[in-house]
């Protein structure tokens, strides 16, 4: 059987043994595969550090046809995620990789996804500029994400009727319903939450962008995104993801305004 090259990011790795790994690999070529990696954690191995988490890596891997792991021969380091001086932004590597692996299946490839990952963490690896940096890429990814598992918030229409939203200085964004809600279709509703115009076009405005840098996001604002797409991709998850506490900008933690008004 022939090995198949991919392009990888590490999404997880286990010990399985005594110096073996199974790590999690989301893949531009077959989306995210398990595979087993014999002698992983030795001294010495073939690996050599591709399979630190996070690390972009190439690897060749034996593909099982029905089940199982997969089998990895090599992995060829490209990229390795470097700490520096951003505590938000080693926290927003590590989310990354805990929506790809909660939010994708297993062998289902979404190759714009795996650029938008890879490019995210590119940027957030080694960041040690202003914390209001890394918010534009965090919520980015969540939006590509969200888009790749038939989740993405709908932001311009109504996510139940479809109408053009009007312009208006608060937005009603249902939690249950998928994102903004026209006035009708918002009454009665549970979980619904009222968002800012500001936010929602910062929303819309980084849902469009995938590749180029986007502006600082002002600190009040970033505080807010944070609570609205913290509770969102909760919502979708059935369950608060683990990062989502760290990933609040802490001096906005407990000033009032910076959290979405809860109408219900
Ligand atoms: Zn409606």
């Amino acid at each position: 059987m022939a090995a198949d090259k991919a392009h990888a990011v590490v999404i997880r790795a286990v010990p399985f043994g005594e110096t073996s790994a199974v790590v999690t690999l989301f893949t531009r070529e077959f989306g995210k595969l398990r595979a087993l990696a014999k002698g992983a954690w030795r001294p010495k191995s073939a690996f050599d550090g591709a399979l630190d988490l996070l690390s972009a890596c190439q690897v060749l891997v034996l593909r099982k046809s029905s089940g199982g792991l997969d089998l990895l021969t090599e992995a060829f380091l490209q990229r390795r995620f470097r700490v520096a001086r951003s505590l938000s932004a080693v926290h927003g590597g590590m989310y990354v990789a805990e929506l790809l692996d909660a939010l994708t299946a297993d062998a289902d490839p979404h190759p714009e996804l795996f650029d938008v990952a890879s490019r995210t963490l590119e940027r957030l690896s080694s960041h040690d500029g202003p914390d209001v940096a890394v918010w534009p890429w965090v919520v980015r990814f969540e939006l590509a994400v969200l888009r790749a598992a038939g989740q993405a918030p709908a932001l311009s229409r109504c996510a139940e009727c479809r109408i053009t939203l009007p312009a208006s200085d608060r937005v009603a964004f249902g939690m249950l319903d998928g994102g903004a809600l026209c006035a009708d279709c918002r009454r009665g509703r549970r979980a619904v939450v009222s968002v800012s115009a500001d936010a929602i076009a910062t929303l819309r405005s980084l849902a469009r962008r995938v590749d180029d840098g986007h502006p600082p996001i002002a600190e009040g604002l970033a505080g807010e995104l944070r609570a609205v797409m913290n509770t969102y991709i909760a919502h979708v998850l059935g369950r608060r993801p683990r990062l989502a506490p760290r990933l609040v900008p802490t001096k906005l933690a407990s000033v009032s305004g910076a959290q979405p008004r809860n109408d219900s």
